[in-house]
């Protein structure tokens, strides 16, 4: 525990004295040269050796001079610390400004060292772990919770971070920290079933703070939320088959009375909705559960993109949309297929729903060297940009009965959203009310491929 240097009291009273003022003691020093001096001169005349008791009176003054000189010399040497001897004149004056400044500096030293104390403690007393790493990786500094959580010992002061924490993911995040700002969840390699969340901020320089808390229960409510979705799903499949088997069945008859005609064909267009909600529930857990990077395929774009046009010209059938395709790339993409293929499908339909009987959709692909752009243009209804941060969360709708109505799920741009990830790729999206929108999937080089 830190105890602040005692601070003497002064050791006179000065208040009276003012000691910026030099003169005033060079004052007391003449005064005591010219008291010397009188004294050498009486005695000089007395015996009549003048000059040679003025000189002696000198020296008596000098060597006073030289034991102040020697006192202060042996207080700054010595006992920095303590009172200052008292002294008159010049040196006293000297004396007691270096020991103020001082005792002022120390004062000063005390309450900062106070406040790193309590800073200290504060971090101490944390639940969430806390560990200082310096420009070279290694550990400066780290607190209890740091040895619960992450397994720091005592020993590994001076050690690199990264043979201590040495999960891939946290090695990728440690020289990546800007691309993660929420950080990044890692399994505790000290406690059994246990999950950590760690964030990095860096500081002067290529110092890092690295803060992680417990997020076991926040993990485990999670992945419950994950099994209930996926099984409650799969639970429904199954159901759903067999009444979409026999309302189809029915609905084919021809001899039908024509008001249960209509009732069975609403039946027939309810449980193809709730089909394709529950497949594409399917999809996006089984999205989230596949954490591995996405299959290393090398898919013939222009293959690709023809089939989707060809797709989307049965699909556009009702709408009379004007479909254009637009190549302008030798590249193809690395990466599942599927998985691709189910998320631009995703794009380009939402762009066939959300566009006004008779508008123009364009279905692109082009790279700049760098980046592969999928992109799907309309001219539809657009979409006010303060829904776009939030269009790729689940069940997000612009305009909630709108979407019901052309048979949305609400989970489209969620899946896309996840394919993307799965490839390293972000959506892009820009969209003016009533004039349409662009939706763009952007890819990194390395998922490029080319001849
Ligand atoms: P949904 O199944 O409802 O279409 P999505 O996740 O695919 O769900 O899309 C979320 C919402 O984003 C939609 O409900 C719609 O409001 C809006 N949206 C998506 N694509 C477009 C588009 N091309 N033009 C206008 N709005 C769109």
């Amino acid at each position: 525990m830190y105890e602040p240097y005692p601070v003497p009291e002064l050791a006179r009273d000065h208040k009276n004295v003012r000691y910026s003022s030099l003169w005033t003691f060079a004052k007391q020093d003449l005064r005591l040269l010219i008291f010397f001096l009188v004294i050498a001169g009486f005695i000089g005349l007395g015996i009549e050796q003048f000059w040679i008791c003025i000189f002696i009176g000198f020296l008596a003054f000098f060597a006073t001079q030289m034991r102040s000189l020697y006192l202060v010399n042996d207080w700054i040497a010595n006992r920095p610390y303590d009172v200052p001897p008292n002294l008159h004149g010049i040196w006293g004056a000297l004396l007691f400004n270096v020991y103020r400044s001082q005792r002022q500096e120390r004062i000063v030293q005390a309450e900062m060292v106070g406040l790193i104390d309590r800073a200290q403690s504060s971090l101490v007393a944390l639940a969430e772990a806390v560990v200082l790493i310096d420009d070279n990786h290694q550990i400066e500094w780290w607190n209890p919770a740091a040895e619960r959580l992450l397994g720091i010992q005592p020993l590994d002061r001076g050690r690199n971070i990264l043979t201590i924490l040495r999960q891939p993911a946290f090695i990728e995040y440690f020289h990546h920290i800007d691309q993660a700002p929420d950080g990044l969840k890692i399994k505790s390699t000290v406690l059994d079933e246990h999950y950590v969340q760690v964030k990095m901020t860096r500081f002067g320089g290529e110092s890092r703070l690295l803060v992680a808390h417990d997020m076991t229960r926040m993990h485990n409510l999670e992945q419950m939320r994950k099994d209930f979705v996926d099984n409650i799903s799969h639970e429904l499949r199954t159901p759903l088959t067999v009444l979409s088997g026999y309302i189809e069945t029915f609905t084919d008859q021809e001899d039908m009375n024509p008001r249960w005609k209509r009732a069975f064909e609403q039946m027939q267009s309810q449980t193809r909705r709730m089909n394709a909600l529950v497949n594409d529930l399917l999809l996006l857990s089984r999205l989230e559960n596949e954490k591995t990077i996405a299959k290393n395929q090398i898919i013939d774009m222009p293959s690709l993109m023809n089939q989707l046009f060809d797709d989307a010209h049965a699909y556009n059938i009702d709408y009379g949309h004007t479909l254009n395709l637009d190549i302008d790339s030798h590249c193809d993409l690395i990466g599942s297929d599927m998985e691709l293929a189910s998320a631009f499908s995703n794009l380009i339909t939402n762009a066939i729903k959300y566009t006004p009987k008779g508008g123009t959709i364009t279905i692109g692909w082009h790279d700049d060297g760098e980046h592969g752009y999928f992109s799907v243009q309309d001219t539809g209804i657009g979409i006010d940009p303060k829904h776009l941060p939030r269009l790729t969360e689940r069940f997000y709708r612009v305009d909630s009965a709108r979407s019901r109505q052309t048979g949305g799920t609400g989970l489209g741009l969620a899946i896309v959203k996840h394919v993307l990830m799965q490839h390293n790729a972000h959506l892009e999206v820009e969209s003016k009310e009533n004039s349409g929108s662009t939706f763009k999937a952007v890819f990194p080089k390395e998922r490029l491929y080319s001849l």
